[in-house]
């Protein structure tokens, strides 16, 4: 095949964070620093209206610091979406706490809050939503669920750094809020997360689970573990960090083209008063069964060097290692979202050929496919 292949995803790292990663370096002191300290107050500013932000080496660990930190454990149960990456359950069931699946709502595919509403019980202690693909969740109306029943409120935004809601930035509800720093996401330090903390208690919790406990060196008050970022990490997301911005509105333009110009696909909508990141932009082939689905995904590689992804193919409640949480449970627009999707690429690395091209194909393909 001689097309230049188009990637579904592809992290930018430049100069910029050589430069500034050799300085780190060259300081030859490159453990959690002063680079972290100053990450954590430029994000905090920068992407959670000045939210107080504690760094870590991964947006798991976020998410499994944040859950200890907010009292999370054995007998507790909270209510998370299935249809997100197996990290949002995994980091429930870690702290010995049972993670309960519920539905979307097809349009966003975030948390739908009448299903989180049927899956409250006498156990539920908070509620996760996962800021899917960049699209904010339903945050008043699961706030209102949690207000009515005593709940905590989560947030996974791994994927929707600058998102909003009526204004307000995703990762700012919550009594915490989880962003990753992977290198796919729309902004990366290598590996790691940042945790977006509602009080300063909260946010001490953190700091100290992430450093064995400790805040004066060996006067350990918790029994923690070592979750911590690397200045030379640290150092990368700051580049990153002045850079996300202008890659968010380059993912938004993207978005825009594609949702003008292709046919026969259930473009993603925005819900009123949301400000769309594009971490994927994910359509849906209208009643396509997994293996239909999946035979586009090939055809728009093979024939038209169109790299795609499947996010998520098997729901949270149907793996392995979650589905003992989760016995019987049917969850219908989990599973037609599942067998329905595929994001196409919306990076800020794309050309206007690129985008060409991600349109005829995809017409193209998808048309032969009801043919
Ligand atoms: C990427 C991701 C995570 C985990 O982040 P890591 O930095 O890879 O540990 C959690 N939840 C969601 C929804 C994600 O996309």
């Amino acid at each position: 095949m001689s097309l230049e292949m188009i990637p579904a995803a592809r992290p930018i790292i430049g100069e910029d964070e050589r430069v500034a990663v050799d300085r780190v370096l060259a300081s030859g002191m490159v453990a959690q620093g002063p680079e972290v300290k100053a990450f954590e107050a430029e994000f905090g500013q920068h992407l959670v209206q000045g939210r107080e932000c504690v760094a870590v080496n991964s947006g798991t660990s976020g998410l499994h610091l944040g859950l200890l930190a907010a009292g999370i454990g054995p007998g507790d149960e909270v209510i998370v979406p299935s249809f997100t990456f197996a990290a949002t359950g995994n980091s429930v069931a870690l702290t010995g706490a049972t993670p309960v699946f519920a539905d979307i709502e097809p349009d966003f595919f975030c948390l739908d809050p009448a299903s989180v509403r049927a899956s409250v019980t006498e156990r539920t202690r908070a509620v996760m939503p996962v800021h899917l693909y960049g699209h904010p969740a339903n945050m008043p109306a699961l706030q209102e669920i949690a207000d009515e029943h005593g709940l905590l409120v989560f947030e996974d935004a791994a994927q929707a750094h600058g998102a909003s809601l009526h204004g307000q930035k995703v990762g700012s509800f919550g009594t915490f809020g989880m962003f990753s720093l992977y290198p796919t996401k729309n902004m990366t330090s290598g590996e790691g997360g940042m945790v977006s903390c509602a009080d300063g208690e909260i946010a001490r919790r953190v700091r100290l689970l992430r450093n064995q406990g400790m805040e004066r060196q060996y006067a350990n008050e918790l029994v923690g573990l070592n979750n911590r970022m690397t200045d030379i990490h640290a150092a990368i997301g700051r580049v990153q960090l002045t850079k996300v911005d202008a890659w968010t509105r380059q993912r938004q333009d993207n978005a825009a083209f594609l949702n003008a110009h292709l046919e026969g696909v259930t473009t993603p909508p925005v819900a009123e008063g949301a400000v769309h990141v594009y971490h994927q932009y994910t359509i849906r082939i209208p009643g396509a069964a997994g293996a239909e689905r999946d035979r586009v995904v090939t055809a728009l590689r093979e024939e038209h060097g169109v790299g795609s992804g499947v996010y998520y193919p098997i729901p949270n409640h149907r793996l392995e290692s979650l589905a003992p949480y989760a016995p019987g449970l049917e969850l219908p627009e989990t599973e037609r979202a599942a067998a329905e999707v595929i994001s196409l690429p919306v990076h800020p690395s794309l050309t206007p050929e690129h985008l060409e091209r991600i349109v005829t194909a995809v017409n193209t393909v998808v048309v032969k496919a009801g043919a």
